[in-house]
């Protein structure tokens, strides 16, 4: 499967060097695409930059009409996304589906919220003078994205770029652009103008500086690492460009002991290892008190042990490969760091290669203390970590002791007792006896170093929108 780039409505860049696409599960070629460059990102941009007239005249309505079109040509796409995402990214095919699902409910929510972008209007201090604020998109968008979410991590930010009035240019993930190249397939097919929506492949480096440097983008928006965030930063300030960063995460599971012990079980279940726990918000370090820290892990052990792993196209696989090598020494690194430390093995604790394809087996830990590696980085593997705790006020000081603030997780069946918790805690998403809260029509993203800005609900549209101040003298 060969893929171009797409630029201004054409599928450029066949005549340049080719990077190779591979399926993590058997390190299988699938297909490849172009290395391009500056000069291509430079073209991309200025495509952007034309559409940008024309697209941003559009009112909101019409600018719904082309994105509910591309919602149902993804919709019925679906089974064939998912397939692709299972190729190139790993994940097995169930969750697939249910990740083309929620990167299509992107498109959909911002169809409409584009129509409720709304002014204000201020009361004067002077009779002839009228106040107004108006609300216009912020100009060409410069989209880079991770291979976690292959789909939805490109969706989440380019329906509420497009529904805002913004033209886009997007670098999608060295390891999964072919899904990316695929849905600009589906925006030529819903008849988008040209040059609205753009991709560039090729070395981060190149594209991200042009896309940093180049005055023409007057916003980025980046999901990744918190270090390549922070780099992004630097960039950004030569010549203060807007940024939206989603970062990494080192989410705290907190378990108080009147939690519901088999919705926590669930609950951690679904949040640890969905994605063979390569998600920012899932589960990392998981704290429990006495009370209930045998009963939970013992029935958390027997839901774990009925989890198999293996190639994500085989129906009855629930936990995919890792990305590559370094993503599973990683992972070893933490579970061998624990154990050396005295953590306990409950289950798993090795993973294993084959043809160049790395997969980790689920894996409990418990006993184990904050002084560990896994309990101060983030782990991106299917390990879960846990240690005891005595009371609430440790359990929030240990969940702040980073400086990540992206997601975190409470069971308590207690009113007072969760609330006090989830308001003490600093992170940007609280699942309260909920393991997977992320939603089109609610804020994601994160504080301290997990990032800059929100997308979903009516917050993902606001950083792609200047506020402009008129005052009118009569
Ligand atoms: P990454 O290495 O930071 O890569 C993310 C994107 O940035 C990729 O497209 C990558 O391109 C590009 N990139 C790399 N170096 C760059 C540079 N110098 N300039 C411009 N762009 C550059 O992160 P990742 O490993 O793909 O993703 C995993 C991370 O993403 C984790 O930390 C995870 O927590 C975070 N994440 C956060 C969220 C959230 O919403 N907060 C969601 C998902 C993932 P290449 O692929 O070509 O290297």
């Amino acid at each position: 499967m060969d893929k171009n780039m797409y630029c201004n409505g054409e599928w450029i860049g066949a005549d340049l060097d080719r990077i190779k696409v591979t399926n993590p599960a058997t390190g299988e070629v699938i297909g490849s695409v172009p290395n391009g460059g500056k000069s291509e990102t430079k073209q991309a941009i200025a495509a952007a930059n034309e559409a940008f007239k024309g697209w941003s005249k559009k009112t909101a309505n019409e600018r719904a009409s082309y994105l509910k079109k591309l919602y149902e040509l993804v919709v019925n796409h679906s089974d064939e996304l998912a397939e692709l995402i299972t190729k190139e990214m790993g994940k097995p095919k169930q969750e697939a589906a249910g990740e083309v699902g929620y990167g299509a409910s992107f498109i959909e929510w911002y169809a409409e919220e584009g129509k409720r972008v709304y002014g204000e209007t201020i009361p004067a201090s002077h009779d002839n003078k009228r106040l107004h604020v108006w609300k216009q998109p912020v100009g060409v968008v410069a989209a880079i994205t991770p291979w976690n979410f292959p789909a939805a991590m490109i969706t989440r930010k380019v329906a509420p770029a497009l529904a805002a009035g913004c033209t886009v240019v997007l670098k999608p993930a060295e390891d999964t652009p072919l899904t990316a190249l695929r849905i600009a397939e589906l925006v030529e097919e819903a008849g988008f103008p040209k040059g609205v929506f753009n991709i560039v492949t090729g070395a981060p480096d190149v594209i991200g500086t042009e896309l940093m440097e180049n005055p023409i983008v007057k916003k980025v928006t980046f999901t990744g690492s918190t270090e390549v965030g922070k780099l992004l930063m630097r960039q950004a300030a030569d010549n203060v460009k807007k940024l939206s960063l989603e970062l990494g995460g080192h989410a705290p599971f907190i378990i108080l002991d009147d939690a519901d012990v088999d919705k926590a079980v669930q609950g951690v279940v679904a949040s640890k290892f969905r994605n063979a726990g390569q998600t920012c918000v899932c589960a990392n370090r998981i704290y429990i008190q006495p009370k209930i820290y045998d009963a939970f892990i013992e029935k958390f052990n027997q839901e774990v042990d009925k989890l198999i792993v293996g190639d994500g196209s085989n129906d009855n696989v629930h936990i995919g490969p890792l990305i590559n090598q370094s993503a599973y020494e990683k992972v070893d690194r933490h579970v061998q760091d624990a154990l050396k430390q005295g953590a306990k093995l409950v289950t798993g604790g090795s993973g294993f290669e084959q043809e160049g394809a790395y997969f980790y087996k689920p894996t409990i830990l418990k006993d184990v203390r904050d002084s560990m590696l896994i309990m101060n980085e983030e782990t991106f593997g299917p390990v879960a970590p846990i240690q005891l705790i005595q009371s609430d006020e440790e359990a929030v000081q240990l969940a702040n002791q980073t400086p990540y603030g992206l997601a975190a997780y409470v069971y308590s069946e207690g009113l007072s007792r969760g609330m006090k918790v989830v308001e003490a805690l600093d992170y940007g998403i609280v699942g309260w006896n909920d393991g997977l809260p992320s939603v089109a029509q609610a804020p994601f993203g994160g504080m301290k170093e997990s990032g800059l800005e929100r997308e979903g609900g009516h917050h993902g549209i606001e950083p792609f929108l200047e506020t402009k101040y008129v005052s009118i003298g009569l």
